[in-house]
């Protein structure tokens, strides 16, 4: 694969169909700006009909030294990687694209997105000492689940609605993950000290999520990756509880600041201004 001349400007951006909502062109641009990093974050739509490793070899060419990559390309970039990191491995999904000496190297930086937000949003770990309960089987999921067993979380409980599909993530991870049933989500909530929303419940549009919190443990950290809107009804009702509440930018931003990373050799500050911007653009 060709790849251009050195000292032209770098490019990076989206690689997804559509790509025309995504937040990652502000967050990218505000770091480029704050470390002054000569270079751009474009939207490039993809058309899954189209040939993906053909499409990456022409960005290359172009002056791209990488991408992220959205629904519905994460799996396809997969397949098209030269090599991949070991999360990128795990999970058979590819989020962030390095393009460097002709090369493709494929990265996976949600599940340490994910991890980051907790250690920001949670003064306390003790969440890493406890049970964890995770809903949904979705793509994210799978990241999460991949994230808390390298974090060390000895028992981590899955529940989806459709319990076929929690059951065919199970083979991929080791003893500390166990499936139940969705019906038994509360139950299975006793003494739980993390408490993760990755089903789409809660979502603009979407009904809330029905489930008491009663049963977690003291102190319990419930986070909700949907983040549109902001403070689902989830997360209002763990804050009213008295639980830490993390809400799901806190992830986007992580995951993205990995990605930027790998591209440009310095891991930008996820910070309250970014956050700020990010508010407003929900908004
Ligand atoms: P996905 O692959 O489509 O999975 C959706 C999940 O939601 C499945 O487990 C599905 O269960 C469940 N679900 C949908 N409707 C339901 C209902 N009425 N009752 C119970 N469960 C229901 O989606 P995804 O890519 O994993 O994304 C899930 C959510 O996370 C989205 O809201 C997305 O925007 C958000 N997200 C946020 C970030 C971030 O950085 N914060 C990153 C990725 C995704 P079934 O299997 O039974 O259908």
């Amino acid at each position: 694969m060709a790849s251009q001349a050195k000292g032209a400007p770098q490019k990076s951006g989206i690689i997804g169909w559509p790509v025309s909502h995504s937040r990652s062109p502000l967050l990218h641009t505000y770091w480029m700006q704050k470390h002054n990093i000569q270079a751009s974050y474009e939207r490039c739509p993809v058309n899954p009909a189209d040939d993906f490793r053909a499409a990456l070899e022409a960005m290359a060419q172009d002056g791209f030294v990488g991408a992220n990559v959205t629904i519905p390309h994460k799996e396809t970039a997969f397949a098209a990687m030269d090599s991949r990191t070991e999360a990128a491995q795990k999970l058979g999904a590819v989020n962030t694209i390095v393009m460097r000496e002709g090369r493709l190297l494929g990265a996976n930086t949600d599940g340490e997105g994910f991890i980051a937000s907790l250690e920001a949003g949670a003064a306390d770990p003790d969440w890493r000492q406890k049970p964890a309960l995770v809903l949904g089987a979705g793509g994210a999921a799978r990241a999460i689940l991949a994230a808390l067993e390298q974090a060390g979380v000895g028992d981590i409980r899955l529940v989806n609605r459709t319990r076929a599909r929690a059951e065919a993530l199970a083979p991929s991870f080791g003893q500390a993950l166990s499936v139940g049933d969705w019906q038994a989500r509360e139950d299975l909530a006793k003494d739980c000290g993390l408490l993760v929303n990755t089903t789409s419940l809660g979502m603009q549009g979407a009904p809330a999520l029905d489930m008491g919190l009663q049963n977690l443990a003291d102190g319990a950290v419930v986070t909700d990756i949907v983040y549109t809107p902001l403070e689902t009804d989830l997360l209002a009702r763990a804050r009213a509880s008295g639980f830490v509440a993390i809400d799901g930018l806190g992830m986007l931003m992580h995951q993205a600041a990995a990605s930027f990373e790998m591209w440009f050799g310095v891991r930008p500050q996820v910070d309250a201004v970014l956050r700020a911007l990010l508010v407003e653009d929900l908004a």
